[in-house]
């Protein structure tokens, strides 16, 4: 049975070349995807207040605002910016009523080499940023990346370290599951299980391409790739998650370059048949 594409959301990072916030609402709707996850530089680009409307007009769901987060810093200074830029970030997801925002912790402040301290400051940046998100309404996605990004983008990096931010924060706090960061984990399926229904906020898919050519920028079309898709999305569904599935696929060389209602078109059919 065809699923429902009313579930299948797709990140504007996987036509950032091609399209705005305003061609990727009409284009999405216009291949009757149900959901878009928004970066905060595109609601900039526009205007808060009317990103919102076009955003309410457009009928579709927003699976995610990305992001806010890199909490460590090598001073006080630097430690508050990314509190306040979180708050901000905050007030953004409620505007537009995004089912989660992302968090991604940050990597390590420059010249430091302690990645303990570093992972430490996240937690306690988090802390002071939940209760806040908490009375607005707002859903935190903390979102484990892969390792290979530890030193400069964000030093969580499985699916055990977020659920044990999660615990320690508490109510309104839960995961964003991408695929492409935790497929390797041997521990994601208990992981999954144990974040369960309310600590799922959002899933990721796009796929891992063998070789990958660049660390950030070659992420592979679903069913391009080696990760089992529909075996994650099976875990994800036996936890009880029934939020939507998001496309993000950042690739400069490939379906950044393409024509996006083709990128579109491609995503549709590979959510049917890959994921
Ligand atoms: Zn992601």
């Amino acid at each position: 049975m065809a699923k429902d594409l009313a579930k299948l959301s797709i990140n504007m990072a996987t036509v950032q070349e091609q399209w705005n916030l305003a061609q990727c609402l009409d284009g999405f709707a216009r291949h009757g995807i149900g959901g878009i996850a928004v970066w905060r530089h595109r609601l900039a680009e526009v205007g808060l207040k009317e990103a919102a409307r076009m955003i309410r007009d457009s009928g579709l769901a927003v699976s995610g605002l990305c992001r806010a987060g890199y909490f460590a810093a090598n001073d006080a200074a630097g430690r508050q910016r990314a509190l306040d830029e979180f708050r901000q970030a905050v007030d953004e997801a409620a505007t537009i009523g995004a089912a989660c925002l992302v968090a991604v912790a940050g990597g390590l402040p420059e010249g430091s080499k302690d990645l303990a301290g570093t992972r430490r400051q996240v937690w306690e940046g988090l802390a002071k940023v939940v209760e806040f998100a908490r009375a607005a309404g707002v859903r935190i996605a903390i979102e484990p990346l892969h390792p290979m990004y530890a030193a400069d983008r964000c030093c969580i990096n499985t699916m055990t370290q977020a659920l044990d931010l999660c615990d320690a924060l508490g109510e309104g706090v839960g995961v964003a599951v991408d695929c492409y960061h935790v497929w390797w984990d041997p521990e994601l399926q208990r992981g999954i299980g144990r974040a369960g229904k309310t600590r799922l906020l959002a899933f990721h898919i796009c796929d891992w391409l063998v070789p990958t050519r660049d660390l950030l920028l070659d992420r592979g079309m679903m069913g391009d790739g080696v990760i089992d898709l529909p075996l994650i999305r099976g875990w994800m569904q036996a936890a009880g998650y029934d939020g939507m599935a998001e496309v993000e696929i950042f690739s400069a060389e490939n379906w950044w370059k393409r024509d996006p209602d083709e990128v579109c078109r491609i995503a549709v059919e590979r959510y049917q048949s890959a994921v």
